[in-house]
């Protein structure tokens, strides 16, 4: 049924990298107010590429900063679904330019990888979309399934606008599912589907003893030292075993299941040696480094500051100590109730001749997950393994994607995070590449995918 649509794919090869490279040459740094019009420049060819597929309600829509592209399709009847296409064609930054072997807006291939600012984050992967939905319109006349696109152009300034424009649109954006390749494979060539993220959230605490320094032989054993207070307070939240030991902290936490272990067990670790230099590893008591750094929360100090940073001594007792508190929070768990905790705790456990002042950080998320044997992540990993040739693996990550968690909130449908990138393509930074492989395997595993998700 799809053997047109690869055979186009495959004979439109060159015309299709060279379209790709005409957006990959567009400098759209969003960050940059000198590149406003190239910014505005990467979203036309959007748009214009979306008409052109044949794609109804083309529009750039104002968000107050970049503009946000938005399209929809609906020749595919009522009786399919309709997918949100999330992506974003701003890029990041280039320098430092001397760094780059090649020009980052003139893309250049290099032993099998597409050299460009954006190859693989995110225009390379966005474009492999538009390329297959152009192909399924050359040959079969219609895309398998509706539907609506949203391209924004604010996310490497951290989708500023993007969370009003999609609570404001809720009805225009709305779908049943959503699917985002801004993302990656564990290694090349290695079809996984990412179905975990986890939330944050965090805290500064500030810890006063006396209204200024003072002289620790004239005061030191009379008055309660603020950084020594901070000290016991921040001991007393985690224990030697990495267990956090925060009243609560772990109520709604979902026990792993023997089937989320194994599918944790049969991803490869990493040499924490070689990319840390740590020799020794921790993690919680009861589970693997894996495991923890997947699928647990963690608790981090950040930061700690007071006192004396100068050369040398200084003889005081410093009247403040503060320090910076992050948590990454697993489904079950609430960010706003875990700062509430984190603040109880800090309360009760502060000792007398101080006081103790705790400000919670606005930005926090929660945690993401879809259930890896739900039908719509099945088909994915069934069109990943036939496109690749391997067998799919399923990971959770430890970091967040701030979109992924509006989708959830605001639409509450299953997202679908097929990202085709590898750990070599330097994303952010200097000579960023895609692989080829990931190109015409990614865009072989799409043309599967909205197949295989209006097949019964
Ligand atoms: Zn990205």
């Amino acid at each position: 049924m799809t053997d047109q649509v690869l055979s186009y794919l495959e004979e439109h090869r060159e015309k299709l990298l060279k379209r790709l490279n005409e957006f990959l040459e567009i400098p759209s740094v969003s960050t940059d107010r000198v590149h406003k019009q190239d910014v505005k420049a990467a979203a036309d060819f959007v748009e214009n590429y979306l008409n052109e597929i044949g794609f109804d309600h083309v529009e750039q829509q104002e968000t107050g900063g970049h503009p946000l592209v938005y399209a929809e399709y609906n020749g595919a009847g009522s009786e399919v679904p309709t997918v949100l296409l999330y992506g974003h064609y701003d890029v990041q930054p280039v320098d430092p330019l001397h760094e780059w072997e090649s020009k980052p807006f003139e893309p250049e291939i290099r032993e099998g990888r597409l050299y460009a600012r954006g190859a693989s984050d995110d225009k390379g992967q966005v474009f492999m979309h538009l390329a297959v939905f152009e192909a399924f319109m050359k040959t079969k006349g219609k895309i398998p399934l509706n539907v609506k696109v949203c391209i924004e152009g604010e996310e490497e300034i951290g989708s500023e606008n993007l969370y009003d424009i999609l609570h404001s649109k809720k009805e225009q954006f709305a779908a049943d599912f959503a699917v985002i390749s801004d993302s990656g494979m564990v290694a090349k060539n290695q079809p996984t589907i990412l179905y975990g993220l986890k939330g944050f959230t965090g805290i500064e605490v500030t810890v006063k003893g006396p209204d200024h320094d003072l002289h620790s032989g004239m005061y030191g054993g009379a008055i309660r030292n603020p950084i020594m207070a901070l000290s016991h307070i921040l001991a007393s939240m985690k224990n030697e075993d990495e267990v956090i030991t925060i009243d609560g902290f772990y109520e709604g936490v979902e026990d792993l299941t023997s089937e989320e272990r194994k599918l944790i067990a049969d991803i490869e670790g990493e040499n924490y040696e070689q990319t840390t230099g740590v020799k020794e590893t921790v993690s919680e008591k009861g589970y693997t480094e894996k495991e923890h750094t997947m699928a647990r929360p963690t608790f981090e100090i950040n930061g700690m500051y007071g006192g004396y940073q100068g050369e040398g001594s200084k003889t005081i007792i410093p009247s403040t100590a503060t320090a910076k508190i992050t948590c990454r929070l697993v489904p079950g768990q609430d960010p706003e109730n875990i700062q509430n905790l984190l603040e109880e705790h800090i309360i009760q456990h502060a000792p007398k001749g101080i006081t103790v002042h705790v400000k919670k950080e606005r930005l926090s998320a929660k945690a993401y997950k879809v259930e890896p044997h739900h039908p719509l992540i099945q088909k994915a990993a069934k069109s990943y393994t036939k496109a690749f040739g391997k067998e799919t693996v399923y990971v959770r990550m430890g970091g967040s994607i701030p979109v992924v968690e509006w989708i959830d909130d605001i639409f509450n449908i299953p997202i679908v995070l097929l990202g085709f990138g590898t750990p070599e393509d330097r994303l952010h930074s200097p000579n960023e590449s895609f692989p080829l492989d990931s190109f015409d395997k990614g865009m072989e595993t799409l043309v599967y995918y909205w197949q295989e998700v209006v097949n019964n």
